[in-house]
């Protein structure tokens, strides 16, 4: 039987406001739990709640840069639920009338096609406490610091059809709110959450099938999983004559389970109401002509300006371009360094792996970009080879805020280009190697030019990957080939 998978998803971004949405509580990361519980966000008796200007303006730029539909006039509304961390008994909402209207995300594909992705609206909303259930023996605690911090959820329709695409679109998102700096965009701090709707019909059926919904998803690795996952059990249900159940499901990355936890309730249930203490929210022409002015280029934009500017292939500027902090990084050391390949690829190699290992966001690089330009100028300019470069790199990660070329002298990188030098190092290697080198006089052409790579990994080892590769061919050449022809001319 041929499945399709549909896929929807609602996007919880947090946006990087200074002030809680309807509160001027600020908005603090890791301080003590309730330092900054608000009244105002608990509802307590007697607060009025006052909308935040900024994070209007951050959901309206999103709107802006998606090219969605804006309405005039939105509204706040009651979504009344019971949930301890939620202690107003509602959570402040947008449903009848969202601040952002339908748009459309083109994503583009691993195997380069283009999928376009309907944004079916974007809301603001308000964000939950969080329950604590480590840190008491047996009992929960309520800690309310992000009880009240402003939320963009933004909903899709169900335009995805794989795990692969449903990521993609995630990694584009991310990185076109992390390039309007209106989300700091770290997923392992809850950032973004990602609730996935999934469904599977039979190939050609118009109607979708029923969905089940997968909450809270926090990593592209974790959602791709519980996707698929999820995916595979619909198949199995409907192949052996089941039938999906519409249910909210968790999904746990570390252990690989996925449960149900809820049947999934009717929007009626929540009792959505206009909130009477906010008024509707009136976006004017000026105010969105001011955001137009302040809307950075697009990643899509930035990616045909890297490869226009700086000559960069297809992959590098798509990869560059993605992120802002990346490309931000990239470009400050191109425009010191030049050779924005040679750039791009200590970027994406040396850089990536490194921050990689160490979990470290680029913004927190040891290494700077005008120091990595330092660095690859001495590469350009010779004075190291790429493997002592590669040293110099680890060595300034580790010693924070050295100078490249103190690095160089104190440890002795330099490359050694001078000729006599390195043809004294290749003597005394050859001198070593007296047995191979009868091998290589005696062998073919062929078998010689296998036997070279060793002279020429013996050389490097003992120059201690200072010394310049194109010159140390050179010398060992001319030896070996002196060496076989003052041979054959003994034996003549
Ligand atoms: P609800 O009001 O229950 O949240 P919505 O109709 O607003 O439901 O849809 C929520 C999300 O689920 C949207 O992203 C939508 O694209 C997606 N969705 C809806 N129906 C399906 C389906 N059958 N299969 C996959 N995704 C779906
Ligand atoms: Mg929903």
């Amino acid at each position: 039987m041929q499945w399709e998978t549909v896929i929807g998803l609602e996007v919880h971004i947090q946006l990087a406001t200074r002030a809680k949405l309807f509160s001027s509580s600020p908005v603090v990361f890791g301080a003590p739990p309730n330092a900054h519980a608000s009244a105002i966000d608990a509802a307590l008796p007697g607060t009025l709640p006052q909308l935040n200007e900024e994070a209007l303006d951050m959901a309206l730029m999103f709107g802006l840069a998606i090219g969605s539909k804006i309405d005039k006039v939105s509204l706040f509304e009651r979504k009344s639920y019971f949930y301890p961390d939620l202690p107003k008994g509602y959570q402040t909402t947008q449903l009848q009338q969202p601040v952002v209207g339908a748009g459309q995300i083109d994503v583009a594909l691993p195997d380069g096609e283009v999928r376009s992705v309907r944004i079916h609206h974007a809301h603001l909303e308000e964000d939950a406490g969080k329950s604590v259930h480590d840190s008491f023996h047996a009992q929960t605690a309520i800690d309310l610091n992000r009880a009240g911090t402003a939320l963009l959820e933004v909903v899709t329709e169900p335009d995805m059809r794989s795990a692969v695409e449903a990521v993609s679109f995630a990694r584009a998102l991310h990185s076109q709110v992390t390039h309007l700096e209106i989300c700091d965009g770290d997923l392992s701090q809850g950032s973004i959450r990602f609730d996935v709707n999934v469904s599977v019909r039979r190939r050609g059926a118009q109607a979708l099938g029923v969905r089940t919904e997968t909450k809270n998803l926090n990593s592209f690795r974790f959602m791709e999983q519980a996707i698929n996952k999820e995916v595979a059990r619909q198949i199995d249900l409907l192949e052996s004559g089941g039938q999906v159940v519409q249910q909210t499901r968790l999904y746990n990355g570390d252990t690989g389970v996925s449960q149900a936890m809820r049947s999934k309730e009717e929007a009626n249930d929540y009792r959505y109401f206009p909130c009477p203490d906010l008024l509707p929210v009136v976006v004017d022409e000026q105010r969105l002509q001011r955001l137009r002015q302040r809307l950075p280029e697009s990643p899509k934009l930035r990616k045909e300006r890297f490869m226009e500017q700086w000559g960069l292939s297809d992959y590098a500027a798509q990869t560059l371009a993605a992120e802002r902090a990346t490309a931000t990084y990239f470009e400050k050391a191109a425009e010191r360094c030049q050779n924005a390949t040679l750039v791009a690829n200590w970027v994406m190699g040396e850089l990536m792996r490194q921050l990689n290992d160490h979990q470290l966001a680029i913004e927190q690089s040891p290494v700077g970009a005008t120091v990595l330009a330092e660095l690859l100028r001495r590469i350009e300019d010779k004075t190291l080879s790429t493997t002592a470069a590669r040293q110099v790199f680890r060595t300034l990660w580790q010693e924070e805020g050295r100078e490249v070329d103190s690095v160089i002298e104190q440890y002795g990188f330099r490359q050694v280009t001078d000729t006599e030098a390195i043809d004294a190092i290749v003597k005394q290697v050859l001198a070593n190697h007296s047995a191979q080198v009868e091998d290589y006089r005696r062998c073919d052409a062929v078998k010689q030019k296998k036997m070279f790579g060793f002279f020429i990994g013996q050389t490097m080892k003992a120059g201690k990957g200072s010394i310049c590769p194109a010159t140390a061919r050179q010398c060992l050449l001319s030896r070996l080939d002196q060496a076989s022809g003052s041979e054959a001319a003994e034996a003549d």
